[in-house]
């Protein structure tokens, strides 16, 4: 049986640059983005934890740049006290709108 991968919303040019950021038009060609999914999946690049976070933010606030299978970069949250290993391979989930490090 073939565990279930969520997806998460992408951006794709038809010159096949991918974004997770909605842009007004492709940076690499100019040509218009496309509504598309990705993978939940990548693994953990550089990782910090935030103890000085702008107004509106809980402290401290754990965000990690995932380079995810798709082929693009996005920043996710994770639980502070449970900080991610670099190259370790997670999947993310979307909860309150926003991305976060779910256990790999
Ligand atoms: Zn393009």
């Amino acid at each position: 049986m073939t565990p279930r991968v969520e997806t998460l919303p992408i951006f794709r040019c038809d010159c096949g640059f991918g974004t997770v950021m909605a842009r007004p038009y492709c940076p690499k060609c100019r040509g218009t983005l496309h509504p598309a999914r990705a993978p939940a999946e990548g693994r953990i690049l550089p990782w910090t934890i935030l103890a000085t976070t702008p107004e509106g933010f809980a402290s401290p606030l754990g965000l990690a740049v995932v380079g995810l299978t798709a082929g693009m970069n996005a920043v996710a949250r994770f639980d502070p006290e449970k900080p991610p290993a670099i190259r370790q391979n997670v999947r993310l989930a979307i909860r309150d709108g926003l991305r976060w490090i779910r256990e790999a």
